[in-house]
């Protein structure tokens, strides 16, 4: 009988192999597999300039693990997650946008217009940002 930390184990390997064979973006982004505006890196995330910007600063964090969106994380994601907003914070701080302010979004699943699957943490500041969100 195979423990079950190690089925575990096994199971997450090809999990993440699996992400990576679907072509999730964001997975082959934080593998250095393309090309990405990396602004910051460490060994769990990753935060690299978004494409399509929509404030003069708009960066994404993004975890090196593949979890497809916030429904998804679970409870052995919580550090993970807290990691994520304290590199929120200090990137936030490096853009000089910590002043002025700035907004952090995460959009999960259709209605919020997740478009990509992979969870990410936008960071948007250097202009107004009007509220309610659209
Ligand atoms: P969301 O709509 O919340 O899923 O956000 C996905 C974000 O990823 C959008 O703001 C896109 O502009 C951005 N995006 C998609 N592909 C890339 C890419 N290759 N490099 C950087 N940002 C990207
Ligand atoms: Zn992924």
């Amino acid at each position: 009988m195979i423990p079950f930390f190690i089925q575990k184990l096994f199971f997450y390997t090809w999990w993440k192999g699996k992400m990576k064979m679907c072509g999730c973006i964001f997975c082959k982004m934080a593998a250095h597999e393309m090309p990405a505006n990396i602004f910051y890196e460490d060994d769990q995330c990753m935060v690299f300039e978004d494409i399509n910007p929509q404030a003069p600063v708009h960066l994404l964090v993004i975890p090196k693990k593949h979890i497809t969106s916030l429904n998804d994380a679970e409870e052995e994601d919580c550090n993970l997650l807290g990691h994520l907003l304290g590199v929120v914070a200090r990137v936030a701080k490096e853009k000089k946008i910590d002043g002025s302010g700035y907004r952090t979004v995460i959009n999960t699943n259709a209605e919020a217009g997740q478009t990509v699957f992979h969870l990410h943490i936008h960071v948007l500041g250097g202009r107004r940002l009007g509220w309610p969100p659209g």
